[in-house]
Formats: C-alpha cells, structure tokens, sequence
C-alpha cells in the first residue's frame, strides 16, 4: 500500500514513530527479550566486560551457546543453518520486508577454510532461486580471500607467482558466485571492507558489473560515506557505467571501521581515510542519495541504513523525482533485530525493504554479535532510539489491553 497523505501524517511519507506497524511481528515475549537486550548493550562497560569473556570463554573451548543462543544470538541471527531461518524469513515476507540471507563466518585464512566459507555462500546464493521471499545474495571478499593477498593487491605490490595463484583463486570465487547470481537473476551485493583492502574489492566488484550489469544491475558494489574520498568515487563510477554501458548497482552505507581505520592510521602515520566528524559522513551519505536518485538511468540504489533522517530523506527524493515508491531500482535494507521501525514502516508504506539475515554456528557469527552490541551501546547512541520506541509500542499494547 503506498504511502498516502492524511491529517496524521500530511507529509505522504512513513511515520518511524508507528509502533504498532514496527513491531506487529513481535509477540510481547519476544519484544520483551528486545527491551532486555537493548538495555544490556546499552550499558558499555557491561559489552566491554562481556566481550572480553566471550573472547577468553572461546579461546579456552568452554561451551557459551546456552547463554548466547536465547539472546544476543536469537535476536540478531536467524538461526545455524539456512533452513533454521525460515521462520525468521516467513515472519518479515508476512509483513513485506524480505531477506538477504548473509553466511557470517570471519577472519578465516587457510585455503580450506575460504573453500568451505564459499560452498556456504554459494548454497546460500543458490537458496534465493526463484523465492521471492530474498531479495539479494551478499558476500564479503575477505571472507573467501586470505587477507595478506587483498592487502597487496591493494597496495598495486608484485605478487610472487605463489600469490599471483591465491589472487587467481579469489578471483575465480568471486566470479563464480556473480555467475551464479546472474543465472538465478538475485542481485548480489559485495560488502565494502578496510580501506586498505578495499582497492582490491573494488577492481573485483567493477570487474564483475562490467560483465554482468548490462541490462539489470545483478552486482552491487558497496561505498562506504565516512570515507572522504568516496562521495568522488561514487561519482566517477557513475562516469565508467555511462561510457562503458554497464549498470551501476551500488549499496550505500556509513561504514563500519571506523575505530579500526583511524587506528591504523595513526600507528603507521598516515593520514585517516575518515571524515574528520560525524557531520561531514552525514552529509556525503545525503548528498551520495541524491546523486543516485539524479542518475536512476544509470544507478540502482540501496540504502543500506539505520539513520531515520537519511531514510525519510531518501523517501522524499524519490517523491521529488517523480519515482514510484515500490520503485525496484530503490531498496532500503536494515539489519536483522535493529531499526525494526524504519523496516517495517517503509514496507508497509510500500517500498522495497530487506534486512541481512545472518545464519551460521554461534561460534562463527560471535565477532559479528559483538560488532552489533558494539554499535548498540549508549556511546554510540542506537540502543536509547530502539529502547524508546519499544518502551512506546509496551505502553501502547497495554492501553489497548486496559481498553478490551
Ligand atoms: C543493510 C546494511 C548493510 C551494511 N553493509 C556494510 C558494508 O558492506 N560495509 C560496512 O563498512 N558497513 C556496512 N554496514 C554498516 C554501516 O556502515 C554502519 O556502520 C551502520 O549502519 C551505522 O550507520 P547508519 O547509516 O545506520 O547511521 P548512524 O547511526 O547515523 O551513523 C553511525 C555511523 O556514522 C559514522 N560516524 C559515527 N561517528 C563518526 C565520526 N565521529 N566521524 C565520522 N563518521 C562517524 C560511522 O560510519 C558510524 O557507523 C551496513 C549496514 C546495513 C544496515
């Protein structure tokens, strides 16, 4: 249903603070469990204490599933394998937000291990084949590729022939599963990383859009905003697409390194590749879903975001060009347990949302658990919006309740 103007909402745009349409997926247990959560990672020094005991807890073999699985795990993880998920899956379609199921496994090096992690991802790839409940494939390269190899290639550096042999076989996972994505027609998206393995993802990202996104943009390359360099880059892929007749698909994001980028940077004295404050990567965010929505006829847009104002501001640009909002050139994607109320009142306004689903043994996804309570605590400011609005949508269940 799209989104229509009236007296409460006489913008035509959706309304985040809607409680109800957020959280209708969730039975009050549930939004319990959620309301516990984000007061915990709300709390930093409680995820810095945590973090280090899950760290030591995994270094020393001692079992932590039966407390992480009914927490922190069940709400931001679908489930261990891909058919674990499907009542996760089944649950967002009902309420018009569909999946990008994401095998979150991490800093995996031998040869065996990036073999295995691709099987995953391709199965998982595979698994989208003529479901509408998926929306898209993602990968992480380095999650196929061992690190040292990105970094050098990154770095323009000669590669000894055994390396120029492990490039070559990152070079041909990666092909694969764009191949495979074309054949099913599920558009992949290939998360952005470090910056300084970034430059090694890109020219394979370019690569494969060159030689799949013809008609229909089928791989998506990620820019990260808090970068300063990225809003030009940005652009002048926009430039390459035109002059060289491919479709650019392009998954814009903030960024997720930040700590770690500007850590590096200062250890080997170079200058950081971040914007200098918060406001400068909110304004090339803005200004990057601007030019995207200028350049429909080449860009096929993803917002891939958490951030209300940019979200209502992609809405109302979209409203501006003329462009439908069920517009399959323009996605919203959020991540599974976070922002439940931009998701689900998007989709019900009828845009095209999806969330990251991501699935695998507790083991594995833990560093990506930690990123998420990380992201959450008070320090940096999610945990007291989605608290709030829970705390709202209790209240509001129990009026009803009162008034039966
Ligand atoms: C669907 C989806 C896909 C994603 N894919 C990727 C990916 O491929 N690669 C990746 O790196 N991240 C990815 N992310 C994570 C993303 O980059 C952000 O870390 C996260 O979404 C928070 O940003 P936000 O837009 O939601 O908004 P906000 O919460 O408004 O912004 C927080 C972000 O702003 C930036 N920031 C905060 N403080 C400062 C400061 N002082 N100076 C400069 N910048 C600052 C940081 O990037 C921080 O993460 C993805 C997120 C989503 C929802």
């Amino acid at each position: 249903m799209p989104a229509t103007y009236s007296k409460d909402n006489p913008s035509g745009l959706p309304d985040f603070n809607n409680t109800e349409t957020a959280y209708a997926h969730l039975s009050s247990g549930e939004l319990r469990r959620a309301l516990v959560l984000f007061q915990t990672v709300g709390n930093a020094k409680l995820v810095g204490v945590g973090k280090i005991l899950i760290q030591w807890a995994l270094a020393l073999r001692i079992p932590i599933g039966w407390a992480i699985r009914p927490t922190i795990y069940s709400h931001f993880c679908g489930g261990e394998t891909i058919e674990g998920c499907e009542t996760q899956v089944n649950k967002l379609y009902a309420s018009g937000v569909r999946t990008i199921l994401d095998y979150s496994a991490e800093g995996k090096e031998t040869e065996d291990e990036l073999e295995s992690t691709f099987d995953s991802i391709l199965e998982a790839i595979k698994a989208t084949d003529q479901d509408p409940h998926h929306a898209f494939g993602v990968f992480k390269v380095s999650g196929i590729a061992p690190t040292l190899i990105l970094e050098l290639v990154s770095e323009g550096k000669t590669l000894t022939s055994a390396q120029r042999e492990a490039w070559q076989r990152v070079r041909t996972r990666v092909a694969a599963l764009c191949t495979e994505a074309a054949r099913i027609k599920t558009p992949v998206f290939i998360d952005a990383e470090e910056s300084w393995l970034q430059p090694a993802i890109d020219l394979l990202a370019e690569e494969q859009m060159l030689l799949h996104n013809r008609i229909q943009a089928v791989i998506f390359t990620t820019v990260q905003l808090y970068r300063h360099d990225r809003l030009a880059y940005l652009k002048a892929l926009t430039d390459k697409a035109q002059s060289s007749g491919f479709r650019l698909g392009v998954k814009l994001v903030r960024g997720a390194y930040m700590e770690k980028e500007r850590f590096r940077a200062t250890k080997i004295g170079a200058p950081s590749p971040i914007q200098p404050d918060k406001q400068a990567t909110d304004r090339d965010y803005d200004a990057a879903l601007d030019w995207c929505v200028e350049h429909t006829d080449t860009v096929s847009l993803c917002a891939g975001s958490h951030n209300e104002a940019s979200s209502l501001l992609l809405c109302s640009k979209m409203k501006e060009a003329g462009l439908a909002v069920g517009d399959d050139r323009i996605w919203f994607a959020q991540l599974l347990g976070m922002s439940d109320p931009i998701s689900f009142n998007l989709a019900a306004a009828g845009y095209n949302v999806a969330k990251y689903v991501p699935y695998g043994p507790i083991r594995e996804t833990i560093p990506y658990l930690i990123r998420r309570a990380e992201e959450n605590t008070s320090v940096a400011g999610q945990s007291s919006r989605e608290l709030e609005l829970i705390r709202s949508e209790f209240k509001r269940r129990s009026q009803v309740n009162r008034a039966r």
